[in-house]
């Protein structure tokens, strides 16, 4: 059988492959999807085939590409698909569904399934079929003047980006740390970007979703046939319903508008060093209050000196000895980087005068609010008074920035690996913390403490919102290594314990984490569970789609997972 291509760049294609087949440390072995017979399953495959194409259904050996790629489960846990399938169109995802639902066989929706340190692409239970959207790859519109697009779930950010450039369209497309991952299954997922648009869901408007019947809703404006305002305007006429389908098992989506940043005349790249861990606190009081006043138009992102120098090189290169980095290296690794403990990225966008407008502003607001904090800017402008080309501007000035997609954080994962050895994986705790600088210290320090605890380096980096901030630690680890891994669950149920103390939720989940992040949502008797679990019930009665996302089941598996969670 031909070999399974995910992507069509050579490039992009070996880095997935050598990501993917390298961190297989166990057999895939056949498994069938749960409360499937080895018969119905052989005959749905068999349809599938005929539906989609011989090589458009995957088993076997190539499943590899469809497991997460940073599982730490025992073998017998691990979240192995029994096969992928992969239509090329809504009429072929219509036939696929139409199997699925004669032998109740569970799929699990991903379009890359680049959501990595989230599962990847993996089911959230073992057995279930992947659904892969990645050859439903087409741009169907940007458009210039409204400054948005229409794509298909396997549209990449490098896509977009390269659509954009070789039309010398005057747009940047916002972008996550990675290039490689769809545009929907990001915006979907509510993973972010770095650009004024960087909240990507935020952003969207006018969906198209299938669901498990095969039926196909377009949302707001989308919904009027030839209507004039479909990704222009977020409004329905009565409730709104493209919440539903963000993060959530209720439909397959499709289509999804997306609206995009217009290249602006001047971009101002902004930095600030501050040197010491508690400095955290006048970094998000002092531009939390600069964003709440849309000074700020994009949100910053606040790394710490550890979150930084993975992405240089390892971590024996800084310090090869055992615990945490100590503090006198991490102030000698500052110094050699001429850099502070944390450090600030932000953008500031627009006319010449206007964006110098904002930069005396926060000149002068840091240096009455924060006045030991290093502000640095650099300046760039359109020739002849013409837009910012953005790629004039030096990756770690502009990059995600200014919308363009790299993959210069992926040897990242690799930080807690001997060189040439270890098999490099990270998961993440990312709590959402209001913006305030008092709260946002006090969790850094208890979530120092417990990853220091077990000899790892407390990895930080945030999203700092208007009047909230997503704070990631980043956990990255050797896979390889019994030790890191068992350190590892400790660190997580530690963060887990105490975040919840605080009533602080994540804002995106591993598979594994998904059930015991959603119990958290418990208001009345989890009102908002039992609700969503109503429009699973009537939108799909078999239960096909993606059960288990977000800890939501349908009514077949709904009373067995409820107890294995009380036990
Ligand atoms: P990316 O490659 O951008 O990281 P993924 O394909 O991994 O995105 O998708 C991220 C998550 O979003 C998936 O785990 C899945 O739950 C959800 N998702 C992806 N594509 C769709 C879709 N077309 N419809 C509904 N949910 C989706």
């Amino acid at each position: 059988m031909a070999k399974f291509v995910l992507y069509s760049d050579e490039d992009l294609q070996r880095q997935h492959r050598e990501l993917f087949e390298k961190s297989i440390d166990f057999p895939i072995e056949p498994v069938l999807p749960p409360k499937v017979t080895a018969a119905e399953f052989e005959w749905a495959i068999k349809e599938w085939r005929k539906n989609l194409g011989v090589a458009n259904v995957i088993t076997g050996s190539s499943l590899f590409n469809f497991i997460d790629p940073f599982e730490m489960m025992e073998i017998d846990k691990k979240s192995i698909p029994s096969a992928a399938i992969c239509p090329g169109s809504v009429e072929e995802l219509r036939e696929a569904l139409k199997v699925a639902n004669q032998k109740a066989i569970p799929l699990w929706t991903c379009s890359r399934g680049k959501n990595l340190g989230y599962g990847g692409p993996a089911p959230r239970m073992r057995g279930s079929v992947v659904l892969s959207l990645h050859r439903m790859n087409k741009i169907i519109e940007v458009n210039e003047k409204y400054a948005y697009a229409v794509v298909e779930p396997g549209v990449t950010f490098f896509d977009l980006y390269n659509h954009c450039r070789s039309n010398n369209l005057k747009l940047w497309p916002s972008v996550p740390s990675l290039g490689w991952g769809s545009v929907l299954g990001n915006t979907v997922d509510r993973g972010f970007g770095y650009t004024p648009l960087g909240d990507h869901h935020q952003h969207m408007c006018g969906l198209e979703v299938m669901f498990a019947n095969g039926d196909l809703l377009r949302t707001g404006q989308y919904a009027i046939s030839h209507g004039k305002t479909a990704h222009l305007c977020k409004y329905s006429f009565g409730p709104s319903t493209e919440g539903l389908f963000l993060q959530s098992n209720l439909g397959i989506v499709t289509k999804l508008g997306l609206w995009l940043y217009p290249q602006p005349q001047t971009f101002i790249s902004c930095t600030v060093d501050m040197d010491d861990p508690e400095d955290i606190e006048a970094i998000v009081d002092v531009l939390g209050e600069l964003r709440r006043r849309d000074i700020l138009q994009n949100n910053p992102v606040i790394r710490n000196i550890i979150a930084w120098s993975s992405m240089q090189g390892r971590r024996e290169d800084v310090w090869d000895g055992e615990g945490p980095i100590p503090q006198s290296i991490l102030k000698k690794l500052q110094k050699k980087m001429d850099l502070g403990y944390w450090m600030v990225r932000f953008g500031l966008y627009g006319p010449k005068d206007v964006v110098e407008k904002r930069l005396d502003v926060v000149k002068s607001v840091m240096s009455q609010q924060a006045p030991t904090a290093r502000l640095r800017s650099y300046l760039f402008e359109g020739d002849d008074g013409g837009l910012v080309d953005a790629t004039k501007i030096p990756t770690p000035l502009g990059g995600g920035q200014v919308g363009v997609p790299d993959m210069w954080t992926l040897p990242a994962v690799q930080y807690r690996c001997p060189k040439a050895a270890g098999l490099g994986a990270h998961t993440d705790f990312s709590p959402i913390l209001p913006a305030s600088g008092k709260v946002v210290l006090e969790w850094f320090l208890v979530a120092k403490k417990i990853i220091e605890a077990e000899g790892f380096d407390a990895y930080c980096g945030g999203h700092l919102h208007a009047r909230h901030m997503v704070l990631i630690n980043m956990i990255l680890f050797d896979k390889s290594n019994a030790n890191q891994r068992a350190a590892v669950q400790t660190i997580f149920q530690n963060l887990v314990r105490e975040s919840k103390k605080r009533g602080f939720s994540k804002y995106r989940s591993h598979i594994n984490d998904m059930d015991a992040v959603a119990d958290m949502y418990d208001f009345n008797n989890h009102a908002y569970r039992r609700f969503i679990e109503g429009l699973k019930d009537s939108l799909d009665p078999n239960g096909i789609l993606s059960p288990g996302k977000q800890g939501i089941w349908p009514k077949r598996y709904r009373v067995e997972q409820q107890t294995k969670l009380k036990l």
